[in-house]
């Protein structure tokens, strides 16, 4: 399905980041894996059989451009990018701190709009591509508790939309995945009590595994989707219904 495909997945040393970079190297692309910690990034990328994993702070913009030039040459090519770095923290609108604000909106919004731009300089020149970035239901609906990271996620799904119809003529596809309750460390924190409501409110009566939203990224960025672009695409059992 992606042989002879490169591909690049920010945050790839575990969870949704992890599956994807596996989903992507067992349909035949070649991946490249990245994380904070080198070690921790050889360490993701030898478990999912990429062939690499190197270290980058998707906060840098410098360092994104430089590591995305680099695996661009390295390999000839850059077909797919899959933006997945992120974080969450939960704060009451009484309790955000500042830094809560600076960390989270350098992480999530300026740290994917910085691989996205890396990500359209590399693809441009062969005028093909497809790139992923990782929103969420709370960015669509917004959730009590999480008004920084729904925020957050909000202006991804706006930069996947924007940069589909800025690159739609150079032959770039640009999609979103807004995922419900996937069963992560960025999700381990919820109580018992919130999961069983999470999936009490969820027709699917599961929360998602990272395979489930990996699943839909390999679909995403394959020929298969080759119509599609622009698209935030729900991975969450329904519980948005
Ligand atoms: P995890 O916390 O399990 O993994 C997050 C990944 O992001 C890690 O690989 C981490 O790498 C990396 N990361 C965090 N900050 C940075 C940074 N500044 N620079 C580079 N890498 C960074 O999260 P999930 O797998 O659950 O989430 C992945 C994405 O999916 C996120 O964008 C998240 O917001 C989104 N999402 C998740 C949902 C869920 O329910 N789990 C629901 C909706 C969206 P390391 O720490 O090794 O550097």
């Amino acid at each position: 399905m992606l042989d002879g495909k490169v591909a690049l997945v920010t945050g790839g040393t575990r969870g949704i980041g992890l599956a994807t970079a596996r989903a992507l190297a067992e349909a035949g692309a070649t991946v490249v894996l990245t994380g904070r910690d080198e070690a921790k990034a050889k360490e993701a990328a030898a478990a999912a059989g990429a062939a690499s994993g190197l270290s980058l702070d998707v906060t840098d913009a410098k360092a994104v451009s430089t590591l995305v030039r680099g695996v661009a040459k390295e390999h000839g090519k850059l077909d797919i990018v899959v933006a997945n770095a992120g974080i969450m923290e939960d704060a009451l609108l009484g309790m955000i701190r500042e830094e809560l604000v600076d960390t989270t909106l350098s992480t999530n919004v300026a740290g994917t709009l910085h691989t996205v731009q890396a990500a359209a300089r590399a693809m441009m020149r062969k005028k093909t591509g497809a790139i992923v970035v990782l929103a969420s239901i709370v960015g669509e609906y917004g959730s009590a508790g999480q008004t920084v990271y729904a925020a957050s996620k909000a202006a991804v799904a706006n930069i996947a939309r924007s940069a589909a119809k800025e690159l739609g003529r150079s032959g770039i596809r640009v999609n979103a995945v807004a995922p419900g309750v996937i069963d992560t460390d960025l999700t381990s924190g919820l109580t018992e009590d919130a999961k069983a409501e999470n999936i009490g409110k969820t027709p699917l009566a599961r929360l998602g595994t990272p395979e489930d939203v990996a699943n839909a990224i390999r679909f995403l960025v394959s020929d298969d989707a080759s119509f599609i672009t622009g698209q935030v695409l729900g991975i969450d059992g329904g519980l948005v219904l």
